[in-house]
């Protein structure tokens, strides 16, 4: 049930948790890396004796995390709003989705996440763009798709795909980070947003710039931006172009240009997933199918 958001189960003991050096900035406050001293439960530790009958095992494992801190302790609604990520967080499972370790309930309140090692994705591509591979941007595109298929499968709209929303754990490993603006919705429903946040409208579909209008299939059009962005290295779309100016380029039917190097069959995907209609566009399992063929297409090569 999505409507009644617990955490309960998720609070860890605070004294566990020892932050060091600060790694980014988010809306709500600082992010820092620390450490996760997680004890060995009873029962895994009588698991172990039982095999390896050695006492000299340690009793607790290390581990590194990512802890988001909000800096409006004091306001309810901030606070509620916070913690709503790890709300949305706590409901996924999967190998390129940021996993949410726990939360600290207490002010000051810290939400306690998988550390992504190497970063954000466009930082990473910047730094790497000699060294990356074709192979390897589209691998990180494979990623995603898998990810987002089964985001579509849970039937949650995200709300925010983009290459800033990405993280790197290893050179051959991203993550979908940023829950904080992701919406369940039901079958036929959809989200009307409201018109406080500030909206990323250079990757927002036409209905969603036009009616506020968020779905899984203005979800796929993001990530079709989000595709170009990988394939461009970093480069964010539209550059040089007012927000208010987007909406009459779409609907005089210009779209982001071809990436160089990019493959025909890539960048005809890109295109299906910028169709006007949201009805005509691909969902995510057939995006996911189609980039797996793309990606056993270039390994052949
Ligand atoms: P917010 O959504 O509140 O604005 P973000 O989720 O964007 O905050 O986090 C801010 C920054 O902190 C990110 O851009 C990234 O640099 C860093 N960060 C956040 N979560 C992680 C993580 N799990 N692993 C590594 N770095 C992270």
């Amino acid at each position: 049930d999505y409507s009644t958001p617990t955490v309960r189960n998720y609070e860890l003991d605070r004294s566990q948790i020892v932050l060091s050096a600060k790694i980014g900035v988010g809306q709500f406050g600082d992010v820092y890396v620390g450490t996760y001293t997680v004890p060995i439960s009873a029962k895994a530790k009588n698991k172990r004796s039982e095999r390896a009958q050695n006492s000299s095992d340690a009793k607790y494992t290390v581990m590194q995390v990512a802890v988001k801190t909000c800096k409006a302790n004091e306001d309810p609604e901030k606070t509620e709003n916070f913690l709503a990520e790890a709300y949305i967080m706590q409901k996924f499972h999967h190998p390129h989705i940021i996993r949410l370790i726990g939360i600290c309930s207490v002010m000051p309140i810290w939400i306690v996440m998988e550390l992504a090692q190497l970063g954000e994705l466009r930082a990473y591509l910047k730094a790497n763009s000699e060294r990356l591979t074709h192979g390897t941007l589209l691998q990180y595109c494979y990623q995603l798709s898998t990810a987002l298929s089964y985001l579509e499968s849970k039937k949650f709209v995200h709300r925010d795909i983009a290459a800033r929303n990405v993280l790197v754990s290893s050179p051959t490993c991203v993550k979908l980070a940023d829950f904080g603006l992701s919406r369940w919705v039901s079958d036929q429903s959809y989200y009307h947003s409201t018109p406080t946040v500030a909206l990323p409208i250079k990757w927002m579909s036409p209905e969603s710039i036009n009616f506020r209008r968020f779905t899984t299939a203005s979800d796929v059009w993001m990530f079709g931006v989000c595709i170009w962005e990988i394939l461009m290295l970093g480069v964010k779309p539209f550059q040089g172009v007012k927000n208010s100016d987007v909406i009459t380029k779409l609907e005089n039917g210009e779209r982001l240009p071809l990436p160089p190097n990019c493959p025909p069959r890539l960048y005809s995907l890109m295109s299906q997933c910028w169709a006007y209609e949201p009805l005509k566009r691909p969902n995510f399992k057939r995006i996911k199918e189609t980039l797996e063929e793309i990606l056993s297409e270039d390994d052949m090569n």
